[in-house]
């Protein structure tokens, strides 16, 4: 599960851009942290970057397919 310590910088939202799921080679549509849903695993990454294919870590046949979820978005400052 991913950290953070200040938690101001933070904002909440139920943005439906967190509730896609990705495959393996999509491209990640923002910049940020993804999980994969079946595993756990989290790997930071731009946008346009492709999600990592079936060969990442530790991902036995048990836990099922690979599968993206966004879990923290990255925003530009207001500058
Ligand atoms: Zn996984």
């Amino acid at each position: 599960m991913a950290l953070y310590k200040d938690g101001n910088e933070l904002t909440h939202t139920e943005s439906e851009d967190f509730d896609k799921v990705h495959s393996p080679g999509d491209s990640a549509p923002f910049s940020g942290i993804y999980l994969c849903i079946n595993c756990r695993d989290e790997y930071a990454y731009n946008a346009g970057d492709p999600l990592p294919p079936q060969n990442h870590r530790q991902h036995s046949a048990n836990k099922g397919a690979i599968r993206w979820r966004l879990l923290v978005k990255t925003q530009r400052g207001p500058n």
